[in-house]
Parts: C-alpha cells; structure tokens; sequence
C-alpha cells in the first residue's frame, strides 16, 4: 500500500517501517493458514499483508477512516474483512460465533493501551493468544513480579486472567514517524479458567485498586474499607505490608474472603430479620 498517508497523533499512528523487524514480529506470531486472527488497528498494512499472506484471510479492527478506504481498495473481502471502528467498542466474540479460537495481534495505538487490554481481558475465554507491540515501560508493569517498583493493579488483574511474557524490543527507529520511546512484544495466553478463582471479579478489581491507591501506605491503611485486624489475623496476611508486596493468588484469596464475609453478613441480617416477625 502507498505510505501517503499523514499520520494522525490523535489515532497513536507509528507505522512499522523496518522489514527485518516487520519478519521478526511475524515470525513470533508463528500464523498458521486456516487460524482465525483478528489485527487491532492495521494502518498501513506493515504486519497485515504478511499475516494474509500466511494465513489465507484476516480480520481486522481500524479507526481510521482513510486507512480503512486504503486496506478495502486494495484487498479484497474473501482475504481481509475490515471491521470499521473503535477497537475498545468492537466485540471480539462476533469473530468467532463458532467458538474457535480466536488469536489477537497488533502494533498498538499507545494512547489506549490500558484500556484496550482491559477491554480484551473480558473475551479471554474466547483467545488462543494475543501478541502485541506496546510501550516498554506497560510491557514492564504487565509482566512485573511482587516486589519490584514496576508491579501494581495493570500486573495484578492481568497476570490474574493470562500467562505473560516479554519476547523482545523494538527501538524506535522501526517506525515512521519515530516515537519516543522504546516498544516491546509481549505475548499473552489465558490462564486455564479452573485456575482464574476469584469469586467476584469486580471485587478483586476494587480490593486491586485500593491496595495500589496510594502506594506508600500499608495494606491496615488502603483495605481499611474492606479488612479489620480481625480478617487480616483470619487470612494470615500481615497488615503492615505494603500491597506490592502481595501476590496475586493473595489478591484473590482476599476478595474472596471480602466475598464470603459480605455474603455471611447478608445471612445472618436475614435470619434476624426474620426471627424479628
Ligand atoms: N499496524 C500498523 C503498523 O504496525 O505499522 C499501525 C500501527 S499504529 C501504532 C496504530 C494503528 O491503530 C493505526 O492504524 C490507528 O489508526 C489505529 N487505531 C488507533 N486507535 C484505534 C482504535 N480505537 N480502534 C481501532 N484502531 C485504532
């Protein structure tokens, strides 16, 4: 495809323009002919033509008006359906009505990278894998362990739902126009769902982000709303940490016990209730 293209900074556009490292990507996405793919924001085409061309046919998801007349006029539909629009709107799962599974690459627009894998989080248990580019510096809190500076609520709630590797950098010479920081490749497989045992997601979202509301202060001060000294002493989790310091099979057990707790009070309100009558 022509690069006549102006890049748009409000869409995130860096486009690939290194062919050794455009080969490189590929060959770490491994495409088989036949799998089902779907390409979060092709742009220019850099990884899209060769994913085709690997796999016979392609979906993918852009926002931009003029790429998307770009990729539509030169690629016809039985090898690349273009679905037009916002990535965080679109719904994954209209890919794959028949439950295959579905693999998720792309060169991500960095203004919504967050947002995007918290999107993508919620289709999980219809993905292979997903292989993105990304800013270093959110690969690093993606895949971060306890303890380090980088770990916080991003490596919580993701490492929750996947298995998380960063496969190598990208400087930012490899794209047009040049970014200013470094990118990665991280490589994302959901975890097996018998192992994903929060009874309550969004508690442990909201446990998640208190304990990394404000970093400094101990788990006795951030759970205050959710834990007395009690529950800390039932969980045997020590209140004087801090939440970085937890890991995140402790972040589950925690909501859980928030989840058991509030059920039991819920319980024992009715039964009082009732003997009231
Ligand atoms: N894949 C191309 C490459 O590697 O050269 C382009 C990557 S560029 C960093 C990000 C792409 O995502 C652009 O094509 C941009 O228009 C598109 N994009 C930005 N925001 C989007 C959104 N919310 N939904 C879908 N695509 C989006």
């Amino acid at each position: 495809m022509s690069e006549q293209h102006q890049a748009r900074k409000r869409f995130g556009q860096n486009f690939l323009s290194d062919p050794n490292i455009i080969r490189k990507i590929i060959d770490a996405i491994r495409p088989q002919p036949g799998e089902r793919m779907v390409e979060i924001g092709p742009g220019l085409g850099a990884m899209t033509e060769p994913l085709m061309a690997r796999l016979g046919h392609l979906n993918v998801v852009e926002i931009d008006r003029d790429l998307i007349a770009r990729l539509k006029a030169a690629h016809a539909p039985d090898v690349l359906t273009v679905h037009e629009g916002d990535a965080l709107k679109f719904d994954f799962a209209s890919i794959v009505p028949d439950g295959a599974p579905l693999r998720v690459v792309g060169n991500l627009p960095y203004n919504i990278s967050t947002p995007i894998l918290f999107h993508l989080a919620d289709y999980a248990d219809k993905v292979k894998d997903m292989t993105f580019m990304l800013q270093k510096e959110v690969v690093m809190r993606m895949v971060a362990e306890p303890g380090t500076e980088e770990y916080g609520r991003l490596s919580v709630m993701l490492q929750y739902r996947f298995n998380m590797g960063r496969l190598f950098d990208v400087p930012p010479g490899a794209f047009r126009p040049a970014p200013k920081v470094m990118s990665s490749i991280v490589r994302m497989v959901p975890r097996p769902l018998a192992e994903c045992t929060a009874t309550d997601y969004g508690v442990l979202g909201r446990v998640v982000t208190a304990a990394f509301g404000q970093r400094r202060k101990t788990l006795r001060n951030t759970l205050r709303d959710f834990l007395n000294e009690d529950d800390f002493a039932a969980l045997e989790i020590d209140p004087g940490l801090r939440g970085e310091r937890l890991g995140v099979a402790d972040f589950v057990r925690i909501a859980n016990y928030v989840v058991m707790r509030s059920a039991l009070t819920e319980e024992i309100s009715h039964f009082s209730n009732e003997n009231l009558v």
